[in-house]
């Protein structure tokens, strides 16, 4: 049996690993779970999981947690990153999901490798902005981190006995909700039609980061530091089916495409059975049904966001802690309706060029960056900041 704790139990991604963890439960022994604040959910899980501890994002959630499931009342790690820090220390669990939003998930990915627990890693953000020291920590703990993103879940499938014949690596785009729009046709874009996208059910700060495309710069970087690719091998390509979620070109001039259904539950089963194979118990692909495949060159002058990515990427050093950090400042505000779709981009972009990158030697590096880059922004627009 493995031990396993889901960081973010509560999430899309969080509430798919439940449904996988419970269809196998001979297979797999919860030990912990944690929300930021959706204790109501939090709390039917823990009467499914009597093992299971938990942590919360405010002591408040702690205390609603117990009134909703008395049976859970003792089962309280704490809350707030120290909460998740003792949720992960306690049980060492083989296996970590990390599926924590932002910036939040670097420290827990960092304390699960040291547990000496494998990482399903959901949270990009943690390679993003500390790609060199997570991998190298990984590396020394001779653990593994097991991407939960469909496209380096299936990167990792066809680079399987091909790495060394492989010369460039090819990321998938839907493209997301406005694909076809100009830029001027965003201004004024309501939160609702952002957050509906056309191929993938995910949680809203990755969806409105889809619609920008900037999810998939963020991508480009979690896979340059996954697999070991330099960025000119690394290359994006619009497909609106999101069906073939990666390709690979050899050097012979070949290419592979990976084609899976789009359901996360593909990736997350294959992290928590890592590095087990099993039969998908859910729908599969119709090839027929789909009938046809489209792929699109990326415009880098109508997705800027994608644009801003891959120049942090090449900055390199504490840029992509920068990207990131205003990134979740700028999805935040435009979620609680205080700023457009398109001053997101601005945000990211007043912040990188105001921003001097400095090498990453130590976490705190990365911390330091992240919150010049949250006073910088909330200086900088403090009237959208006070609403
Ligand atoms: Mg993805």
């Amino acid at each position: 049996m493995k031990s396993v704790i889901i960081l973010g139990s509560t999430g899309s991604i969080g509430r798919s690993a439940i449904e996988i963890v419970t269809r196998y439960k001979e297979r797999f022994r919860v030990t912990g779970l944690s929300t930021y604040r959706n204790a109501e959910l939090l709390a039917e899980q823990l009467e499914i999981f009597p093992d299971a501890r938990y942590a919360a994002g405010e002591s408040d959630g702690i205390v609603e947690v117990g009134r909703l499931a008395p049976s859970a009342k003792d089962r309280a790690a704490g809350y707030g990153q120290s909460g998740i820090e003792a949720l992960i220390k306690e049980s060492a669990p083989d296996i970590v999901i990390n599926a924590l939003v932002g910036i939040a998930g670097l420290g827990p990915t960092l304390w699960a490798l040291e547990a000496g627990s494998d990482v399903a890693l959901a949270n990009k953000e943690t390679l993003v902005t500390a790609g060199e020291l997570v991998t190298c920590k990984a590396r020394e703990a001779g653990k593994h981190i097991i991407p939960v993103d469909s496209e380096h879940f299936s990167l990792s499938r066809c680079l399987r006995g091909n790495r060394e014949e492989t010369a460039e690596i090819i990321l998938t785009a839907s493209g997301g909700p406005f694909y076809g729009k100009s830029l001027e046709d965003l201004k004024d874009v309501a939160i609702e039609e952002v957050l509906d996208h056309p191929t993938w059910s995910m949680g809203k700060k990755v969806t409105v980061d889809s619609a920008h495309l900037l999810n998939k710069g963020l991508e480009v970087i979690e896979a340059h530091h996954l697999f070991d690719f330099p960025y000119d091998a690394i290359k994006v390509v619009i497909h609106p089916q999101s069906l073939v979620h990666s390709l690979t070109r050899f050097r012979d001039g070949s290419m592979l495409a990976h084609l899976g259904p789009a359901d996360m539950r593909l990736p997350i089963m294959s992290a928590l059975f890592h590095p087990e194979i099993v039969e998908f118990p859910w729908e599969v692909l119709d090839l027929a049904d789909i009938g046809k495949l489209e792929f699109h060159t990326v415009d880098m002058e109508r997705f800027p966001a994608f644009r801003l990515a891959m120049e942090a990427a090449a900055a390199g050093g504490t840029a992509p802690a920068v990207l990131n950090a205003a990134d979740e400042i700028a999805v935040e505000a435009f979620l609680e309706g205080r700023i457009g779709f398109l001053d997101v981009i601005a945000w990211i972009d007043e912040a990188l060029e105001s921003h001097e990158p400095a090498p990453v030697r130590t976490v705190d590096d990365v911390f330091a960056a992240d919150r010049w880059t949250r006073k910088f922004l909330v200086e900088a627009h403090s009237q959208a900041h006070s609403g």
